[in-house]
């Protein structure tokens, strides 16, 4: 059975002031376009169609609110890093971001991470601000049946490196399904409140 059996969609919000009631806990999910975080979102829900894989990276502006259950809710962030995103996109971007470390209900980050690019300057930036916000952070290196098992062992030990302590590192494939229950264990502690 799903570990999220009434997993929803609950709202779309393109503004501060359409945010929900805070209550519950929160986890958004974040990530460079086309990094996977969508693939990641409907394989760790179980659902196929949750979060839109996307064909044009960079086409989601919205941050997108789902609850997994009553009092936990994930936040679909939109992807960063998309060349041809202008400066009215990012400034929205911005505002929508900056907005989020203000919401008690909001105690962790999911940080999605194509194995093959590596955790960059951008993915940085977010975990330390999660971190000075007070939120958990895990990472999914996504992808990670792009690579052999070798490449895929540096890859982990370079991220695990840039990380540090207290951010917790897993490789992750939506495709072959590598990772999918640590990667579930992991959310639903950061929902129920207890630590890594
Ligand atoms: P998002 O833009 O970060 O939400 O990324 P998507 O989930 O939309 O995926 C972007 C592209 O990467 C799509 O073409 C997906 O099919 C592909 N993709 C996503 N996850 C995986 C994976 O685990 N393995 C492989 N090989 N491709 C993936």
């Amino acid at each position: 059975m799903s570990l999220f059996p009434h997993v929803r969609f609950l709202l779309s919000v393109a503004d501060v002031a359409q945010f929900p009631p805070v209550d519950g806990r929160e986890v958004a999910f974040a990530g460079r376009s086309n990094s996977g975080k969508s693939s990641a979102i409907n394989a760790i829900t179980a659902r196929n169609a949750l979060a839109r894989v996307s064909r044009t990276p960079g086409r989601t502006k919205l941050l997108n609110f789902f609850e997994l259950a009553p009092g936990q809710r994930l936040i679909d962030l939109p992807g960063y890093g998309y060349a041809e995103a202008h400066a009215e996109e990012r400034r929205q971007w911005t505002q929508l971001i900056e907005a989020l470390p203000g919401r008690e209900s909001l105690t962790g980050l999911f940080l999605i991470v194509d194995i093959r690019r590596g955790i960059g300057e951008q993915d940085v930036q977010l975990m330390e601000w999660a971190a000075a916000a007070g939120w958990q952070v895990h990472v999914l290196l996504a992808k990670s049946d792009k690579l052999n098992q070798r490449d895929r062992a540096t890859a982990f030990r370079i991220a695990q490196e840039k990380c540090g302590d207290g951010i917790t590192v897993q490789v992750f494939s939506a495709h072959d399904r590598t990772g999918i229950q640590p990667a579930q264990k992991r959310l639903i502690q950061m929902l129920s409140g207890s630590s890594s």
